[in-house]
């Protein structure tokens, strides 16, 4: 029987002040059986817009009525046909503008819950699966070597996809810990690191090599892989270098850029006492901005035991990119949301630390060229808000070092690699894609053209390999 409810079954929940003791992940998951019941509420619609929704085209109907009949495994084999991190992506995409978003029974009530579907049916392969950590199938080498640069979700997309057609791949990393920002970034409560980390495994079983602590540009070039006798190489080396506001007060003490201390935090555990990362715990934070960023920071920054914490954010909640669930865990975990405010400077005391922030409020004009209505400030509107702490989460970009060391690698103005569709850079044999290509944007995007690059790299390194005809 289609389960006709109007709302979505409830995933279970840490509740918000035992939470915000701790760093385990807030949602639980669903059991089973809330599986099944969430999975009968899907129409198997004949044209799913869902699908449509979704940068990858999970065929969603088909493994959410594999969950509904209690085929968790074909479930999960469904999803991975095209999305290689489904625990992943189930956790931290926004499904909320995506495939639900585009749900039609979100017209007449909430929409399928899709993202829980897809954590429930990877965890539930995770637990059960004898092959969860074994590779698919034994794939035959072809011989030919690819060196990947950066391990988030671009780079570990690419490697796994390139692995699996048979090319011995090789991913460099500068950081200590493979994962890009899944690990230095998105904290522990939102996607715990064992995920990361048992992906990365079930990608060095399946052969791929994986190298940290190597800066490429620093520690070798990309001469140089090619020199090693690499044929491709594909660049996903996201966008972790830290935009600031530019406003006076930036350099007192206590003044912060998200990436560090969310690194802090996540990558170096500055949260557990057995590890040595120092960490201020500060009463009153304002975190500058309105994306996933901010409200991870701001939700570490109450889990280290601030009293009040504040996002400072120009628009309204309308405009606020972050993903919804956040936003909402965020509110009932107190983090006070000051919208429609603008920072213009961070004021300190005799000894230089932060005492607080000097904001102005906004109102909202008329669109920008991107359709967000653009914030204009009130005059005298100006007050002071007392914090210890500041935190700038109003961006990053992307670092430059590749283009200066490699040559004919183009990038746009705004430090973006500049690629073809193939996800080709300007430079022979180098591809790019994720937030290097893009910009900061999402796991799923960065995900979507690793896996572009990799069909696209088999059929670059195929080309060279063909005999020429009528010569
Ligand atoms: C705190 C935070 C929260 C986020 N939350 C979400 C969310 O909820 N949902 C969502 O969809 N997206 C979210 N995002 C965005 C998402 O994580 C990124 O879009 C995605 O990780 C980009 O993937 P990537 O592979 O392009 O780059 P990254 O994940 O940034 O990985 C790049 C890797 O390359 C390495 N590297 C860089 N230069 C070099 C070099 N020269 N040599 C070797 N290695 C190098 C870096 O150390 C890094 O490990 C969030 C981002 C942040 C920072
Ligand atoms: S649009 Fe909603 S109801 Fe229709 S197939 Fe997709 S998930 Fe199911």
């Amino acid at each position: 029987m289609p389960n006709n409810s109007p709302a979505s079954v409830p995933m279970p929940e840490q509740a918000p002040l035992e939470r915000v003791e701790n760093f385990s992940e807030v949602s639980l998951g669903y059991s089973a059986e809330a599986a099944i019941e969430e999975a009968m509420r899907c129409l198997n619609c004949k044209n799913p817009p869902c699908v449509t929704g979704c940068p990858v085209n999970i065929r969603i109907p088909q493994f959410i009525s594999h969950i509904a009949s209690g085929r968790f495994e074909e479930a999960y084999r469904e999803i991975t046909d095209t999305n290689s991190l489904p625990a992943v992506c189930g956790r931290v995409c926004p499904q909320e503008i995506q495939c639900s978003g585009k749900c039609v029974r979100g017209a007449k009530g909430e929409p399928v819950a899709i993202g829980r579907l897809e954590r429930y049916a990877a965890d539930w392969h995770a637990e059960n699966s004898r092959s969860a950590a074994l590779p698919d199938k034994e794939t035959k080498k072809n011989g030919h070597r690819v060196a990947v640069i950066g391990s988030g979700p671009a780079g570990l997309t690419c490697a796994g996809d390139l692995a699996r057609l048979g090319y011995d791949v090789t991913v460099f990393e500068a950081l200590h810990k493979a994962g890009g920002v899944l690990v230095y970034g998105i904290p522990e409560f939102r996607l715990p690191k064992e995920i990361v980390a048992r992906e990365i495994r079930g990608l060095e079983a399946r052969g791929v090599n994986v190298v940290t602590n190597t800066v490429i540009g620093r520690t070798m070039s990309i001469d140089e892989l090619f020199e090693e006798g690499y044929e491709a190489v594909f660049i996903g080396s996201g966008a972790g270098l830290p935009l600031f506001l530019g406003i006076p007060g930036e350099n007192l003490l206590g003044v912060y850029s998200a990436n560090e201390y969310l690194s802090r935090i996540n990558l170096m555990k500055a949260y557990m006492c057995e590890y040595d990362t120092p960490i201020k715990r500060h009463r009153r934070v304002a975190v500058v901005g309105g994306g996933n960023v901010a409200i991870d920071a701001s939700r570490c920054a109450r889990r280290l035991g601030a009293e009040e914490v504040y996002i400072v954010y120009r628009r309204s909640m309308e405009e606020l990119p972050a993903r919804a669930e956040e936003v909402h865990h965020a509110i009932e975990e107190g983090i006070v949301f000051k919208l429609l405010t603008n920072p213009i400077r961070i004021v300190g005391d005799a000894n230089n630390a932060v005492t607080g922030i000097e904001c102005v409020e906004m109102a909202l004009g008329e669109p920008d060229a991107g359709g967000r209505r653009r914030p204009i400030e009130k005059a005298g509107s100006n007050f002071v808000l007392s914090v210890d702490a500041v935190i700038d989460a109003i961006g990053t970009a992307s670092n430059h070092l590749l283009q200066q060391t490699t040559d004919g690698l183009e990038a746009n103005a705004k430090g973006c690699l500049v690629t073809d569709s193939t996800g080709a850079t300007t430079r022979d044999g180098v591809f790019a894609g994720g937030d290097a290509v893009t910009g900061s944007a999402t796991v799923i995007l960065a995900m979507g053209a690793g896996k572009n690059a990799a069909k696209n790299i088999d059929q670059y390194i195929k080309s060279r390999q063909a005999p020429m005809k009528n010569t």
